[in-house]
Formats: C-alpha cells, structure tokens, sequence
C-alpha cells in the first residue's frame, strides 16, 4: 500500500476544504430565510452555472471509453462517480425543484 507524504495529504486537506468551504458557502446562500437581494441573485445566477460545470466536468471525465469501462477511472461503465452522481441528482427523495423544459 502506497501512502501518501504529509506535505502532500495537507495539501489535499487544503484543497478538500476549499472545495468544501465555497460549496458550503453555495448552499448557505440558497438556505437564507431572508429576501435575497440584487447582489444574492447576482451571485446565484454566477454560481449556478458555475456548479454546473462541475458535475458537467465530473462527467466529461467519467465518459464511457473503449470496451464499455469508463475513460477516468476504467470502472465498467457507468463507474461509481457517474452512479453517484446519477443517484444524487436524480434522487426524487431530495428533489426540491422540478425543473421543467421551458
Ligand atoms: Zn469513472
């Protein structure tokens, strides 16, 4: 089993809570009990997008690649990221919002 330097895992750590903090942050400002002002709906109409991306890119990463294993990870296709994500996303416990096509 390879282990990881400490330099190296607090680095991750760092990185992991970034990560954590701004997608903290994200849900913090859609749970506000208050009216949002301009400046909240500025930032939301940003972040969307923003955290589009980065399920899109989750999943560009995870794509099915030659023989039906996935290009990231080399799972069988759909991996556990795309499963996770699938799950998490279409899980109709946690739907608050139904988006509708128009
Ligand atoms: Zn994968």
């Amino acid at each position: 089993m390879t282990t990881v330097p400490a330099a190296l895992a607090d680095a991750y750590a760092l990185l992991r809570d970034d990560l954590y903090d701004h997608l903290d942050r994200a849900e913090f400002l859609a749970m506000r009990c208050t009216r949002w002002d301009a400046q909240d709906t500025a930032t939301a109409r940003r972040l969307i997008p923003d955290l589009v991306d980065v399920v899109r890119a989750a999943l560009a990463e995870h794509e099915t690649g030659p023989h039906g294993r996935c290009r990231g990870c080399h799972q069988a296709w759909p991996c556990g990221t795309v499963r996770e994500i699938h799950r998490t996303i279409k899980d109709t416990e946690r739907v608050i919002v139904t988006l509708s096509a128009s």
